[in-house]
């Protein structure tokens, strides 16, 4: 697990998907119990194995590790406690994702690429970043859906895996960014229900089997 994290670690960092040290991103063990999570205020890049803190699902408290865990621990936390089919989650300030969540609006289906996230992303309401209420708001947002926007703030995705949260979250950043061009020059149409079904149908036999 700490090989996966550190791995899409680096490549959020390489991906220039989140300015500065924002953003934190997390996968859970297999037995479900603990989650591996990345240091507070440390640039990507760098990070080594060892900088990398285990926190426990049930009470949210430091399993292992040296470092200081990220801020966004109670979301990470109250996530995988309501989401027990939840593997990974990647929180980013991406740009794009970051404007719709200062306007309060959701990211809407103009692309099919959103499908595996869910018909659109919500957006959470407003809380400061770190906090319970922050966490509470957000789940709550989330549903059983694979992504939200944080008001004014930025993005959360989930998967079934650290690498499946980091995809969605790269899918969501690149209809964010498809849809506010989109938005220069008009309303772009949007993909109906009916349709994401039958693409998320499609999508399960998408790309090479071996
Ligand atoms: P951390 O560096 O503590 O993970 O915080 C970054 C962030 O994005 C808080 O919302
Ligand atoms: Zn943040």
């Amino acid at each position: 697990m700490r090989k996966q994290l550190l791995e899409i670690a680096h490549r959020f960092a390489a991906d220039n998907l989140s300015p500065g040290t924002s953003g934190n991103i997390s996968a859970r063990e297999p037995d479900g119990r603990t989650f591996w999570i990345t240091p507070s205020g440390m640039d990507f890049s760098q990070l080594l194995e060892a900088d990398l803190v285990e926190i426990d699902v049930a009470s949210g408290s430091i399993a292992s590790g040296n470092r200081v865990p990220s801020s966004e621990v109670p979301l990470h936390v109250l996530t995988y406690q309501r989401r027990p089919d939840v593997k990974g989650i990647v929180h980013a300030h991406s740009l794009f994702a970051a404007v719709f969540s200062t306007l309060n609006r959701p990211i809407k289906a103009v692309h099919y690429q959103i499908a595996r996230v869910g018909d659109e992303v919500p957006v959470a309401d407003y809380a400061t970043y770190g906090t319970d209420e922050l966490a509470d708001r957000a789940t709550n947002a989330l549903g059983q859906g694979n992504a939200v926007l944080l008001k004014n703030h930025g993005l959360i995705a989930v998967g079934n895996s650290i690498r499946d949260a980091y995809r969605n979250a790269l899918d969501v950043e690149w209809v964010a960014h498809l849809y506010f061009l989109g938005l220069q020059i008009g309303e772009p149409d949007v993909l109906t229900h009916e349709e994401l079904e039958r693409v998320r149908d499609q999508f399960k036999d998408y790309g090479q089997k071996f």
